[in-house]
């Protein structure tokens, strides 16, 4: 997997992000971009993405305006607690929005699609595996993730796009309490980071990388510092997309890589923040028409 590439090493700072950042961020760009103007049309030799994150179920109802696109990319925070009737609720939104795909990862609210997660913290927010076993049965699924039939859902896995590669990854770095798809910073994360294909072309995770779109309204940096390295020393996508820290929304660039804060919701939790897009080339040798065949589930 290194062929070539940069091994990525654990910071000594992994857990005092804002003092890596610090010392980080003299080595190089950071640019604040405008968002696209979603007005001006897509043409035909690009894919539009459209990316949302964090709508823990506030969407739905929201009245938000969604622009035209070809393809819906979420970074997860779907739900507030993963209850299976906030999840059945979503899928049919999604159902109702008109883009060919819709990519889908999971984030730390999301909790019943953490298929390793104890009974002990299931019934800390209300949840009873039980309960969830018999849904299933009833409707004769084997999973959750087998609710989201409008979703390309990705776990740790890839899917191309008109020849474009996307990978997605649910995990965050444990905080406060512990919750779905979480575990502590520094060598527990970067397996997961290890699991990147260096040919993705755009990465969506949940948590962002340090220094980009991870500043908390106590004017913290909270973001993965192995995710910086993993995406600017290895990966090098050109988009990365995430969420889950909600007051940081927006779009920052260190020159090569676009990262995409999409979270919808405010700190508050009220979902007014516009959807954001890009245009991505579509490679040579793929066109268009590839969408119109792509399965809807993955
Ligand atoms: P969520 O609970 O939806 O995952 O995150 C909501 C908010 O919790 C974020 O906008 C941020 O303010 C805070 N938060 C989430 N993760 C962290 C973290 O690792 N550290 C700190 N300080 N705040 C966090
Ligand atoms: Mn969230
Ligand atoms: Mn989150």
């Amino acid at each position: 997997m290194m062929s070539g590439a940069e091994e990525i090493k654990v910071d000594k700072d992994t857990a005092n992000p804002s003092k890596a950042w610090e010392r980080i961020r003299i080595q190089q760009q950071h640019t604040r971009c405008p968002h696209p103007d979603p007005i001006i049309p897509v043409t035909p030799d690009k894919i539009r993405f459209v990316c949302i994150s964090d709508t823990h179920g506030k969407i739905e109802r929201s009245g938000l305006c969604m622009p035209p696109g070809d393809v819906l990319l979420h970074a997860g925070d779907f739900t507030m607690r993963g209850q299976l009737t906030e999840i059945e609720k979503f899928n049919s939104y999604l159902g109702f929005l008109p883009y060919k795909v819709k990519v889908l990862i999971a984030g730390n609210h999301d909790l019943t699609l953490d298929e390793e997660l104890s009974d002990s913290t299931l019934r800390s927010f209300g949840l009873q595996h039980s309960e969830i076993e018999s849904y299933l049965k009833s409707r004769g699924l084997k999973s959750v993730k087998e609710m989201l039939t409008n979703a390309v859902y990705l776990l740790d896995s890839s899917v191309s796009i008109c020849g474009i590669k996307l990978y997605g990854s649910p995990w965050s770095p444990k905080h406060f309490k512990r919750m779905a798809f979480q575990w502590r910073r520094g060598q527990e994360l970067k397996k997961c980071w290890d699991k990147i294909p260096e040919d993705t072309d755009i990465l969506v995770s949940h948590t962002p990388p340090c220094g980009h779109g991870d500043l908390t309204g106590g004017n913290n940096n909270v973001g993965c510092v192995e995710l910086l390295n993993t995406v600017q020393k290895r990966v090098k996508p050109k988009y990365h997309v995430f969420g889950h820290i909600h007051e940081s929304y927006g779009v920052t660039s260190d020159g090569f890589t676009t990262f995409i804060n999409a979270s919808t919701c405010t700190r508050r939790y009220k979902p007014t923040n516009s959807p954001i897009m890009f245009d991505f080339d579509i490679p040579e040798g793929h066109s268009k028409e590839e969408l119109l065949h792509m399965e809807k589930n993955s």
